[in-house]
């Protein structure tokens, strides 16, 4: 996936990523104070890439690792990487971390670095999941309460309880898991937000402790747009056999249809889904 020859941008400047080496005393290492984005090219352009710049600076004032660039330079970069590695397809990974000048909690003291690194990677969850759809976990972790984090930055130190479910879901045989919040809410994946469908309504969880992703914003647009009503609601998980289907969204795993939920619940049905995805497609390669 990786290529060490490729080229990035690091600190406002293009250099090849074997030049660029973490020291072991990198604050973000330690205590995970960096911030990071997820955007993908279609045909040589970035999808929603200014929100991606944006949504980057602004984790950045919610966990004190001020990037230091503006939104339009930010953008003009990932572009500048995107062509000097001659992707016109592919994912790209803006990212922002404290060095390494100090290795006290504290963080004000050290250095912010910026690097923005591309790579193709066409599917997330492989081609087969279109059909089969995502079989999906439960999990004792939950997404936490807004008091006692920054939910809505897209913080590395949020992602460690993601990893560790995403490797026992491979140990178990899902793909993802269904976390719920600190109230029993159901809340989203790992990576990606969720959709449900019942009739011509789609439901989907109030982004309240947890990303509101822009693939979701999206979504929720298209949607309208097709003339669905869709509601923000608090969702309990009993009510989860009441859908006939039901979606993941997400910039790098795009629109994926659910086939299983906790082993208990089942979806089938893939119109809407499939729908919603066309018209997705459609726009991102606009
Ligand atoms: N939730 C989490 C925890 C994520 O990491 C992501 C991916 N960035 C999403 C939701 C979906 O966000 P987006 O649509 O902006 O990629």
């Amino acid at each position: 996936m990786f290529d060490t020859n490729s080229i990035i941008w690091f600190n406002g400047k293009l250099v090849r990523a074997s030049e660029v080496s973490l020291s072991v005393f990198t604050h973000a290492v330690h205590y995970g104070t960096a911030i990071f984005e997820g955007c993908r090219a279609y045909n040589g352009k970035i999808f929603k890439c200014d929100e991606h710049s944006a949504r980057l600076i602004n984790s950045g004032v919610l966990i004190d690792v001020p990037v230091g660039y503006s939104k339009e330079e930010l953008s003009k970069a990932a572009y500048s990487v995107l062509d000097a590695n001659g992707l016109r397809d592919g994912y790209v990974r803006p990212f922002a971390w404290r060095g390494d000048e100090n290795l006290g909690i504290k963080s004000y003291a050290n250095s912010v670095n910026v690097a923005i690194l591309a790579w193709s990677w066409p599917s997330y969850f492989g081609p087969e999941k279109l059909s089969e759809g995502l079989k999906l976990s439960a999990t004792k972790y939950v997404r936490p309460d807004p008091r006692s984090t920054q939910t809505q930055a897209k913080a590395s130190g949020l992602y460690f309880v993601g990893s560790i479910m995403q490797n026992k879901c491979k140990n178990e045989g899902y793909d993802d898991v269904l976390m719920l919040d600190w109230r029993g809410y159901i809340a989203e994946c790992a990576s990606c937000n969720v959709f449900f469908i019942k009739g011509d309504e789609i439901h989907t969880p109030i982004a309240d402790c947890f990303l509101n992703g822009i693939t979701r914003q999206t979504v929720m647009d298209i949607a309208r747009g097709l003339g669905y009503r869709v509601i923000e609601r608090h969702i309990m998980p009993q009510e989860l056999g009441s859908f006939s289907e039901a979606f993941t969204t997400g910039t790098a795993v795009e629109i994926m249809p659910i086939g299983e939920i906790f082993d208990s619940f089942n979806y089938s049905k893939r119109d809407v889904t499939m729908r919603i995805r066309d018209e997705y497609l459609k726009m991102v390669n606009r």
